[in-house]
């Protein structure tokens, strides 16, 4: 697929697909990113600012795309010991990310891990 003449449904369903290849997705990720665009505010909670840049496909803007990205970058460096109901930044967006552990049934809103 040629993703630069890709519809945004397209784009998404090849960054969202599990069994394309993880390149081909943050391809998929980084050209709907470039075709979303301006006019979109962040969707971090109570903000309105302008949206500068995407996380897992979500508009942030600047600062909250730091804030989870630094906060990203803690949870996966294993000296940390991070839980996944410490990542504070980044569950008020989890919800939407179509791949995150809560869309995915295996933790719940408040970020602990399901036990059913
Ligand atoms: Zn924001």
């Amino acid at each position: 697929m040629n993703l630069s003449n890709a519809t945004k449904r397209q784009l998404y369903e090849v960054a969202v697909d599990h069994d394309t290849p993880l390149e081909l997705r943050y391809k998929a990720a980084r050209e709907l990113q470039r075709k979303v665009g301006d006019n979109l505010i962040c969707k971090y909670p109570s903000c309105t600012r302008k949206a500068t840049s995407t996380f897992a496909l979500v508009p942030l803007c600047g600062d909250h795309y730091d804030d989870i990205h630094a906060e990203t970058i803690r949870y996966y460096r294993v000296t940390t010991k991070m839980q996944y109901a410490e990542r504070e930044h980044y569950l008020k967006i989890a919800k939407l990310i179509p791949w995150s552990r809560i869309n995915m049934g295996e933790v719940l809103p408040d970020g602990s891990v399901r036990r059913d």
